[in-house]
């Protein structure tokens, strides 16, 4: 080896220290030395060489035994108990067995005895060198392993995943800090566990395969879903489920050896990787849960009634017995929602559906379909009987109040039922027979059940001629106005009219709004027969000078879908220009409800009609769901009090006094006052009594042909009974 070879080995080069007393040797030394290596030290003795290793270091020490002040000897011991890192050659006079056993003892790499041969010095201090080179690479190897050791160590245990070795026997020789986050055990609870003991009982029979796994490389496990079980004592994770999905990744481990030549594979144990997949699996099922579920009252869904039914049809179809589907849906929902805001309404409806819930059994399903309409499946065998008591259970579970931000609300719901396979054997025609047996209910009174029949069936083709025959009336001319006169009792003169729409069916005869207005209003129809209105009694009454010569106010009944147009307004008010009508001689009647859902904009409405001087009257006060307080922001002229309270005053003091109360607030207010209904002396007198002294009833006038009201106009007094007050 050359002089750079040996050096480009090292980081420095080698560099000696020469010990001897006897200079001449010592120089001698140095300067063969110095042939082939350049850092070359000399010392004169003991001490001085102690000194000059406590300053630097050297890769060879050649050292005399004998010399003055410190011995080689001693030099050799401080170089032991410094631990300092070199390699000694001693080169002595001395040859006594003693002294180099003491030599060796105290950490001589070899001895030479004077006079040596300098080749065989050369031959030891290359020796030396290589087996120091290999010491030290030896050292450097070993603090890279530790430091990779440490690092990985560093990654397997800061991993989020739950990573672990198991041994031959499936007990858990590794596991990394994870654990304890993961599944709330100490490592100590896992080591030498067997694996079983940790998975939910479930998968065991799957995890024996997996968690445990044999083979290796691409048939090694992957990604599969497993659960495992958590410390519930754990104070960090007290509201946890008793088991952690994971998802695992898992091989087996095997060690090879040579045996005989042979290269004998043999397996060690398992090494997986568990990952919580609890974030996604709340995920999944919430997704799950969204499918199937209504959001707001977390009933099943349409979707999830219909996979019931199904599958409750199968089974009925099978067993030969009969299952049940009521259709429910609550009464006057929308004036809630209207009257007071969707927060109230979907709060009402989460209540309304846990009331219903309470009342069913753990196998019938109660599915929401949306707005207030809710399904409910009795799969189980059932008779007429029992759907009926649970029918009648349902409508009584709804029947205390609701308290919804500090207002009392009441309502009801009506309820169709259908049985399978007597009304259908086919799942959508049984859901549609339900509805329609729900729909019956509505039309006749509402809160109380029924069970579908052929007849309702009929009922429902009524409705869709209805609507039909309405288009036609309005081509056909079979719509009328009657006029019902408004009387003053003091003067005893006509002082207003109502006029009320009729149908002349063609088959039917005369039919009052109560067969057909729903029907005009759902199928919009209701906008085109409130323009014929409007023509009409321009028509019949504002070109007759019998009218026009009267002061006469006419009422007009509009609805809901009139007012929500967004030019309402002004085509009305250009509706009078065009016809020259007084609008002072013109009244629109709406009711409450009409104008809850959006009050700002009604009364932006309503005041430009009042500013035209068209005066607007409010249609059956006191029924709908509103709050006083719009009388301060509408500017509202007349309260009509609804028949409902003026034919309640002789049978009711408590009905009598709400008129009075009516009557009452009007005053105060300083808006007029019109009592409908009025069908006797009684009722008459009381009213008059009150101040309340405009009245509309069969008492003083039916509603009018046209013909009939305008010479009734002429006429005057004679129609109108004396009151015996007046
Ligand atoms: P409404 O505006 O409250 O009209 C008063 C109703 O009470 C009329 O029923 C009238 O015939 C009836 N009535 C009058 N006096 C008495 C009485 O002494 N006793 C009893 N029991 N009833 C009396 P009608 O004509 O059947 O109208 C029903 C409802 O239909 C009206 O109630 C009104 O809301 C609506 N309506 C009538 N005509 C129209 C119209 O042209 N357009 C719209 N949108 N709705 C109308
Ligand atoms: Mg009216
Ligand atoms: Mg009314």
């Amino acid at each position: 080896m050359t002089f750079d070879e040996e050096n480009s080995r090292f980081d420095s080069p080698v560099s000696f220290l020469v010990v001897d007393d006897d200079s001449r040797a010592r120089q001698s030394l140095s300067m063969l030395l110095k042939r082939k290596w350049s850092d070359i030290t000399e010392a004169e003795d003991g001490e001085v060489a102690i000194s000059l290793i406590e300053k630097r270091q050297f890769k060879v020490i050649i050292l005399d035994l004998n010399m003055p002040k410190k011995s080689g000897d001693q030099v050799l011991a401080f170089i032991r108990d410094r631990k300092i890192e070199t390699t000694v050659i001693v080169i002595s006079g001395e040859t006594s067995i003693n002294k180099v056993t003491e030599a060796v003892r105290l950490g001589a790499y070899d001895i030479f005895k004077k006079p040596y041969s300098f080749d065989d010095l050369e031959h030891a201090i290359h020796n030396a060198l290589d087996k120091a080179r290999v010491e030290e690479e030896k050292v450097q190897i070993q603090s890279r392993l530790a430091h990779s050791e440490r690092l990985h160590r560093y990654m397997v245990d800061n991993s989020p995943d739950l990573i672990y070795i198991l041994n031959l026997k499936g007990e858990f020789s590794f596991v990394n800090d994870s654990v304890t986050k993961l599944l709330g055990y100490d490592k100590s609870d896992l080591l030498g566990k067997h694996y079983s003991q940790f998975i939910a009982d479930e998968d065991r029979m799957k995890a024996e395969y997996l968690f445990n796994e044999r083979r290796r490389a691409s048939r090694s496990s992957r990604m599969v879903e497993l659960g495992l079980k958590c410390n519930s004592t754990d104070p960090s994770k007290p509201f946890d489920v008793s088991v952690c999905p994971i998802e695992l990744n898992s091989m087996g481990i095997y060690s090879v050896d040579i045996k005989d030549a042979r290269k004998v594979v043999t397996y060690q144990g398992t090494y997986g990787v568990a990952r919580d997949i609890s974030s996604r699996k709340k995920a999944e099922k919430l997704i799950t849960f969204q499918a199937y579920h209504d959001l707001l009252t977390k009933l099943p869904n349409r979707a999830m009634l219909l996979d019931r039914l199904d599958l409750a049809i199968k089974q009925s179809v099978r067993t030969k017995e009969t299952l049940i589907v009521m259709f429910l849906d609550l009464d006057r929902f929308k004036l809630i929602n209207d009257s007071f805001g969707h927060v109230v309404g979907d709060q009402l409806l989460v209540e309304v559906a846990g009331r219903l819930k309470q009342e069913i059994r753990t196998g019938d399903t109660l599915a929401r379909l949306g707005g207030d309409e809710f399904m409910l499946l009795l799969p189980q065998p059932t008779t007429r009987e029992q759907a009926e008591s649970v029918a009648q259970k349902l409508i009584q579970s709804l029947q205390q109040p609701f308290f919804l931000r500090s207002k009392e609300v009441y309502i009801n719901v009506s309820i169709g039922i259908a049985v399978f396979p007597d009304d259908s054997s086919d799942i959508n025609t049984l859901i549609t027979n339900a509805d329609m047996a729900m729909y019956d209910v509505k039309s006749t009174g509402k809160n109380g059940y029924t069970f579908y029949s052929d007849k309702l069936e009929h009922a429902a083709a009524e409705k869709i001629s209805i609507e039909s025959g309405l288009r036609n009336a309005l081509k056909n001319g079979e719509l009328e106005i009657f006029y019902q006169p408004q009387i003053n009792s003091l003067s005893r003169q006509i002082v207003g009219v109502e006029a009320l729409l009729r149908w002349n069916h063609p088959q039917l005869g005369l039919r009052a709004p109560g067969y057909f207005l729903e029907q005009a209003e759902e199928s919009r129809i209701i906008q085109q027969i409130s323009e014929w209105v409007l023509h009409r009694v321009a028509s019949d009454l504002f070109s007759d000078p019998r009218f026009l010569d009267s002061e006469i106010k006419v009422s007009i009944n509009l609805s809901a879908s009139d007012i929500r147009q967004k030019e309402f307004p002004e085509n009305l008010v250009a509706f009078t220009e065009k016809f020259a009508i007084d609008p002072r001689r013109l009244e629109i009647e709406i009711t409450e409800n009409m104008f809850m859902s959006d009050i700002q904009a009604c009364t932006h409405k309503l005041q430009v009609l009042s500013n035209r001087g068209i005066s607007i009257a409010i249609d059956d006060f006191g029924t709908g769901y509103s709050s006083l307080n719009y009388l301060r922001e509408l500017p509202v002229h007349t309260v009509k009090i609804d028949y409902s309270f003026v034919s309640e005053i002789e049978h009711s003091s408590k009905g009598a006094a709400l008129v009075a109360a009516i009557v009452g607030m009007a005053h105060g207010l300083g808006i007029d006052l019109v009592a409908e209904g009025v069908e006797n002396n009684h009722q008459a007198e009381y009213l008059e009594n009150l101040g309340c002294h405009i009245m509309q009833g069969f008492l003083f006038s039916k509603p009018l042909k046209v013909e009939e009201f305008l010479e009734r106009v002429v006429t005057q007094q004679a129609a109108i009974p004396n009151l015996s007050k007046a």
